[in-house]
């Protein structure tokens, strides 16, 4: 009540604002009379009613008094008694506080941009359009029909049911409009700003053959229905603002044209049932196009935020990959930094080995020793060749091999593992050799890993059988242990890197990558491989298949015979050793030495020219890192002042590229460290 004091008596401080709004009601009132009595006829619509509504939610409801007081001084024009004069400027007033109450209330965005606030807009619309019929038909019934004389209301001539439509419509047309562009639009481009005019140009086009000429149709097809084409495209390209003015425009078309007929003549029936059709007509299609513009909007704005989440994923997956690279990278440089030390300990491990006076003792803990630093050196190789093989930087040089002799070899490398558990290892061949076109250091890493692990996981004194067998075109190796198995969960990842499956039985000497680098080498050779076990405690078994049929892909076809590792007669050398580190330096010098060579050290690239210059020596074994020269750019200036010794690279890189590069600077071989004295033997 006091708000309501307050705000009538808040009209004293009339401000420019509240005059527009009062100015806006009064104009509008006072054209809507003049075409009631003008065209003596109703014109069924109400656009103080849709005013108050907007104006009301844009500028506040206290502003209801400056409502009430322009429209009912617009309808005084109306010459009528103050009964209709007050229930009508009463029930647009209450229209506009009503519905702007129920719009806030409701937290309408006027944007349109949901199709929460195109249903909520509908709804309140739809409710308020009860208010003016309801007050006017409920005054008649009070003080009789003669007191609200026909002419004076809208209403006159129509039932309760087509005045609320008719209200209806009005409100349906006039309020989303005002709502939608009392928000500034955004600057356009000149393709969309074209594309808006032509769209409201056909809609112009098309209402004005409706409803201005005789035109009714084309080809028997009512000239309404295309109306639906531009509106459409409307509210799917050009969004709520353009579709609402489009809309109106056109319903504004369609009531001039009435109003004009009936400004010359007294409306027919007829004509009025047409208006009251095409009023209908338009608040039917504000209803449809209201919803499909909002949820296209809502389409656009999910898609925009799915697009945004899109570009957010492939940040991440880019700073993941570079991650990923980075940490590859560091792996691949820790693997060889690692690598170096280890040189001088392999070395110094032979030196004391050929030592005659060592005791039986000494040459155990020597053993040990020297199979600790093989497991290093082979985790170090398995870290190098897991970033390889995941960056691709893995290339594999095939030959034609024997498939027996490849399997003794691997079974070889297994042996010692084997022996030192106590199992029992069985391993059976096909009768008849066959050939398979293999990169074989690689096909050995395959069989031995497996072999390994069969021997790691298998408890002492277990059974471990190899079985090759040819199927078709494929070689299929099954290795069975009856070791402690595998869980059925951890099956499916044990070929993923960095999984191990924790068990007390876990010997803790792997770093979880074997398998995974076996998988990705049998895929690379065209095969596959499978792990079977029914459990823990119930032994495991893996299958390997490759195709016998030699690669058409396979670039170098070279018989291999095995024999690259059986070392050659060894005799003295002149042998410069090149090192930055010195302890690998002398380790490796006192190694050669002890056999009988003749061994000059330099520790710097320049150091080694000036060297291999004084002492001409039959051999060079080349660091590649040296602190002032590249060793390739050592080969390459030795090569090419007529050195024509025997160069071998040594490095703690033994990429693809690195092979390639010492090809490239005339190296004859390249090793990769920690080398052993019987590697560098067989070489020279
Ligand atoms: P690592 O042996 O270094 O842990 P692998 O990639 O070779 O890594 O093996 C992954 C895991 O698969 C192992 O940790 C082990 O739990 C399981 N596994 C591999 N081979 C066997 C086997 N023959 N029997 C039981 N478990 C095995």
């Amino acid at each position: 009540m006091n708000d309501l004091v307050n705000n009538i008596l808040s009209l004293r401080r009339l401000n420019r604002r509240k005059i527009m709004v009062g100015s806006i009601l009064f104009l509008v009132q006072t054209l809507v009379v003049f075409f009631w009595l003008t065209i003596n006829a109703p014109i069924a619509i109400s656009p103080a009613g849709s005013l108050a509504i907007a104006l009301l939610f844009l500028v506040g409801s206290s502003y209801w008094p400056t409502i009430f007081l322009g429209t009912f001084i617009g309808m005084i024009l109306a010459d009528t008694t103050i009964l209709p004069l007050f229930a009508c400027a009463l029930s647009y007033t209450l229209q506009g506080i009503v519905g702007a109450r129920f719009l806030r209330t409701f937290e309408f965005d006027l944007m349109l941009s949901r199709l929460r606030d195109s249903v909520i807009l509908v709804a309140v619309l739809a409710c308020t359009a009860l208010i003016y019929p309801s007050i006017s038909f409920g005054m008649e019934f009070l003080f009789g029909a003669d007191t609200l004389s026909h002419t004076d209301t809208f209403t006159s001539g129509l039932s309760w049911g087509s005045a609320w439509i008719a209200s209806l419509f009005s409100t349906l047309i006039f309020t989303p409009f005002i709502l939608r562009w009392a928000v500034m639009p955004q600057p356009r481009t000149f393709n969309v700003l074209m594309e808006t005019v032509l769209t409201l140009g056909i809609t112009a086009t098309i209402s004005i053959l409706l409803f201005w000429t005789n035109t009714q149709d084309i080809g028997g097809i009512s000239l309404a229905y295309f109306l639906f084409a531009p509106l459409f495209v409307s509210s799917i390209r050009l969004g709520p603002r353009m579709t609402i003015t489009a809309l109106t425009m056109s319903a504004s078309i369609g009531l001039t044209s009435f109003i004009s007929s009936g400004m010359v003549r007294a409306l027919t029936p007829t004509e009025l049932q047409a208006l009251f059709q095409t009023e209908l007509f338009f608040g039917m299609l504000s209803i449809l196009f209201l919803i499909i513009v909002s949820i296209e909007e809502e389409r656009k704005e999910k898609t925009k935020e799915l697009e945004a989440h899109v570009s957010g994923l492939r940040t991440e997956i880019r700073e993941l990959s570079d991650d990923d690279r980075l940490k590859n990278e560091f792996i691949a440089t820790l693997a060889h930094e690692l690598r170096n030390p280890l040189a001088p300990v392999v070395s110094t491990l032979e030196l004391l080995r050929m030592r005659e006076e060592l005791s039986r003792e000494a040459l155990e803990l020597v053993t040990r020793v020297e199979h600790q630093t093989n497991t290093v050196k082979r985790l170090l190789d398995d870290l190098l060749d897991v970033t390889r093989i995941t960056q691709k930087k893995f290339k594999l040089r095939k030959v034609q091999a024997s498939l027996r002799e490849l399997i003794t070899h691997s079974v070889n490398n297994a042996e010692h593992l084997m022996n030192a558990n106590g199992h029992r290892f069985r391993a059976t061949l096909p009768t008849e050799d066959v050939l398979l076109s293999v990169d074989p250091t690689r096909f050995e890493q395959i069989v031995t890993n497996l072999l390994y692990n069969a021997a790691k996981y298998t408890e002492h004194g277990g059974q471990i059988d190899l079985v090759c067998k040819t199927e078709g075109k494929n070689v299929i190796l099954t290795l069975t242990d009856n070791g402690i198995g595998i869980n059925p969960e951890s099956l499916e990842q044990i070929f993923l890197p960095f999984r191990q499956m924790r068990t007390k039985h876990h010997t803790g000497t792997g770093i979880g990558i074997g398998l995974s680098i076996t998988k990705q080498l049998v895929e690379m050779h065209d095969g596959n491989i499978v792990a079977y076990s029914e459990g823990v405690g119930k032994g495991s078994q893996f299958v390997v298949t490759l195709p016998i049929i030699v690669s058409e892909n396979s670039t170098e076809i070279e018989p291999h015979t095995g024999n690259e590792k059986s070392p050659r007669q060894s005799f003295a050398r002149t042998i410069l050793v090149v090192d930055d580190n010195t302890d690998a330096a002398q380790a490796l010098t006192r190694l050669l030495e002890h056999r009988g060579h003749t061994v000059y050290v330099a520790h710097t690239g320049m150091e080694a020219l000036e060297n291999a210059r004084l002492f001409k020596p039959e051999v060079v074994l080349l660091d590649i890192g040296l602190p002032d020269i590249e060793g390739y750019e050592v080969a390459r200036r030795l090569r090419s002042s007529g050195f024509r010794s025997k160069l071998i690279a040594l490095t703690g890189y033994g990429q693809e590229e690195d092979r390639i590069k010492a090809e490239e600077a005339q190296f004859d071989h390249h090793l990769v460290k920690p080398v052993s004295l019987s590697e560098i033997e067989k070489l020279i």
